[in-house]
């Protein structure tokens, strides 16, 4: 059978041997022939071959590899060594060739040199690259399992640290800056070869893997108070709001300014008092939720006859721009400026510190996260001969279960480097080695273990275990307890069911679900769930039919209730949860007529 040729996806022809065409174009690439950037792959099982020239691709450069033997030789390495060969030179030469996806399929790729056999096509530059960007920033990540390594990739992902240099000039929607950010001491070479120790995104605590008077049980971490209050952690919060002067069909428009009391919703003078002239707040006032930050009025919704005595102030409604529900903080900036529809803009950033509190989530690089239960004053802390005490506490059972050798390393490996003023390489299966962490710490005159005697910061006395303490880089991740925090008593409610809105933005109510509400049935308590669900919830009367069972109405000209459907003046109340009528009235839509039929209580 022929072998179907296909280029950037699309059917071209068919060739007599595909195998031969695959190997030939790959040669024919290899020796200049071809352009360095297409791409061959031949799929054996259905027999088809596809050439890749088009834009999009991720590919990855690999070592070419011949008959079992580098093509990259030792005096290649000298030359570039000595700058007479460079990159583009090895691509020319076919000793070099960069890969996509599809061809990657095709190889079989050795991870070093001195694993090289027969049947190998390509060779590894390092075996680091098997990992991707942020898996590869992990030090030491060939000690731990896979699921921890991918949720640390994760936890830097969610790290508070420095995300823009410019971050004082941008109006970015949401933003945490973390205060005096700082590179690792333990890192591995990709991270240094992304820049990343110019954007680093956490701090070297000293921590100390010891229990804390059951404080740090599970995965709750005790921090130092004094470490916090010399900006341990310590993050700033930004939030940019926008507002336009909209134009509206009819010639209408907005008004920026400081309402007057006529408009409709108006919020009383005491909401306006921080407004200058023009309406708008400046820079570094304090502001506190649902606070003004800039005057506007709009139009009325619905345009009414415009009659000659009418005001047209009068009919305008209130629409200022306010902080958030559960936001406050300071006016960090105020940008007035045009929309690219020619109306005025206004964006007012607010800012607000934020210092490590209980609740806040921490994370080292191995997926070992945290919560914070409790700050210690320092002087209560337990404390090395030295007098050293840690700035964070982890309770010794989140290491064996979940495997993370890594943690422990780089714990050893941050000792070391504070030691002999010296950054420590992690680089998968290239770095730094435990021996070498353990000679330095010996030469310094301690443990080569990382583990240290250390005192009860309450009594004084020796405590009788051996304590493992060292440096490791944690992150604080942006799950703050400030932002989460929620309760509400009464509040918003939804149009269309009239139960309580959902969400801590929108002042939501706390949801008592399914299975909440199967606990309740199956302890009897029938008076709290009907407070639940029904009063504390879309409570509603209606008027039933006690002779046909449909809902009935009430005639206010009349003063009479009757049943639309039977005529009938036997009508009861019978009270429901919303949501219950809002279903019957949608099966009436579609043809059906649910009927209720009415009972006396006692019955
Ligand atoms: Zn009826």
């Amino acid at each position: 059978m022929k072998t179907g040729v296909f280029v950037n996806g699309r059917l071209m022809g068919f060739h007599e041997n595909g195998e031969r065409l695959a190997s030939s174009l790959r040669k024919m690439r290899r020796d200049g022939e071809l352009d360095e950037q297409t791409n061959v792959a031949y799929n054996k099982r259905t027999n088809e071959i596809f050439v890749n020239t088009d834009e999009g691709r991720p590919r990855r450069p690999l070592i070419v590899v011949k008959a079992g033997k580098s093509l990259l030789t030792q005096d290649m390495v000298e030359k570039i060594r000595k700058g007479e060969l460079h990159w583009h030179d090895l691509v020319k030469k076919g000793v070099v060739e960069w890969l996509d996806a599809e061809e990657e399929e095709n190889t079989y790729i050795a991870l070093e040199e001195g694993n090289l056999a027969e049947e190998h096509t390509h060779l590894e530059f390092d075996p680091v690259s098997i990992l991707g960007y942020a898996s590869a920033q992990i030090p030491f990540p060939e000690y731990n399992m896979a699921p921890r390594v991918l949720m640390a990739a994760q936890h830097t992902k969610q790290s508070l640290g420095l995300y823009a240099a410019n971050f004082n000039l941008r109006c970015d929607t949401r933003g945490h800056v973390l205060f005096y950010p700082q590179s690792p001491l333990v890192r591995t070479r990709v991270y240094e070869a992304l820049g990343n120790e110019r954007r680093a995104s956490g701090q070297n605590y000293v921590v100390a893997v010891l229990s804390y008077h059951g404080f740090n049980m599970n995965d709750a971490v005790v921090l130092n108070k004094d470490a916090i209050e010399r900006a341990l952690g310590r993050s700033e919060f930004f939030r940019t709001y926008a507002t336009e002067e909209r134009r509206y069909p009819g010639g209408q428009r907005d008004h920026f300014g400081i309402p007057e009391e006529y408009v409709q919703n108006y919020l009383g003078p005491e909401a306006y008092t921080e407004l200058d002239e023009d309406g708008v707040i400046s820079p570094d006032t304090d502001v506190f939720p649902n606070a003004v930050m800039v005057g506007k009025t709009s139009p009325p919704r619905f345009l009414k006859e415009i009659s000659a005595l009418d005001v047209e102030s009068e009919k305008r409604r209130e629409s200022s721009l306010t902080t958030r529900s559960n936001e406050n903080g300071i006016v960090d900036a105020v940008i007035l400026t045009e929309s690219p529809s020619g109306t005025k803009f206004i964006k007012v950033r607010v800012r607000k510190m934020n210092v490590p509190e209980i609740g806040d989530k921490f994370a080292s690089r191995f997926g070992q996260k945290g919560v914070i239960s409790l700050l210690v004053p320092q002087e209560d802390l337990p404390f090395t001969r030295d007098g050293v005490t840690p700035d964070l506490m982890i309770n010794p059972h989140a290491i064996p279960g979940r495997m993370t050798a890594g943690h422990l390393l780089e714990m050893l490996g941050g000792k070391a480097a504070s030691l002999d003023c010296s950054h420590k390489d992690g680089t998968a299966f290239s770095g730094n080695t435990e021996d070498e962490f353990e000679d330095v710490l010996r030469s310094h005159g301690f443990k080569p273990t990382g583990q240290e005697v250390l005192y009860d910061g309450k009594t004084g006395a020796r405590i009788y275990a051996k304590i493992f303490i060292g440096v490791i880089y944690y992150q604080r991740l942006h799950h703050l307890v400030s932002l989460k925090l929620h309760a509400r008593s009464r509040g918003p409610t939804q149009m269309l069911t009239h139960q309580p809105t959902e969400g801590r933005a929108r002042e939501g109510g706390l949801r008592l679900g399914e299975m909440e509400r199967d606990c309740f049935i199956g302890f009897g308590a029938a008076s709290l769930l009907k407070e639940r669900m029904i009063d504390s919830s879309d409570k509603t009367v209606e008027l039933v039919c006690a002779d046909c069972g449909s809902l009935g109405v009430y005639d206010k000209i009349k003063g009479r209730r009757y049943c639309p459907l039977c005529d009938s003046a036997n009508i009861h109340e019978v009270e429901m949860s919303y949501a219950f009528k809002l279903l019957v009235d949608e099966m009436k839509s579609i043809g059906i007529n649910p009927q209720l039929r009415l009972k006396d209580r006692g019955e």
